[in-house]
């Protein structure tokens, strides 16, 4: 059974610039949630995918209007900031999304 967490208050993963940003979906504006596997969707699942695919925009200047996909390094590094969030999920979820987010990757 996975467990989706809502990402509120996460780093833009897709820029160096992105502050804490409570995320929505850019299709139909509702919130964005994540799972263990890797697996994005916006709160009533319309819209899915996995997270190598996810495209983002926190509107900060590096974007120039347009949305991006996070890379390895970026996606973790927002990860590590995240601390209300990894305690909200607890640790082995955590552990299993890196081992997932590596997979997509090719780590
Ligand atoms: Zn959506
Ligand atoms: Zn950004």
């Amino acid at each position: 059974m996975v467990k989706w967490i809502e990402l509120t208050n996460f780093m833009c993963p897709a820029c160096p610039f992105g502050g804490g940003s409570d995320w929505i979906c850019n299709m139909d504006r509702l919130p964005v949630y994540l799972n263990e596997e890797g697996s994005m969707k916006c709160q009533f699942g319309s819209h899915t995918g996995p997270l190598i695919n996810w495209t983002w925009n926190c509107g900060s200047d590096y974007h120039k209007g347009e949305f991006l996909t996070a890379d390895f390094e970026g996606f973790t590094f927002a990860m590590s900031q995240a601390v209300q969030l990894t305690s909200r999920a607890g640790a082995e979820w955590v552990a299993a999304l890196l081992h997932n987010i590596g997979k997509q990757y090719g780590k």
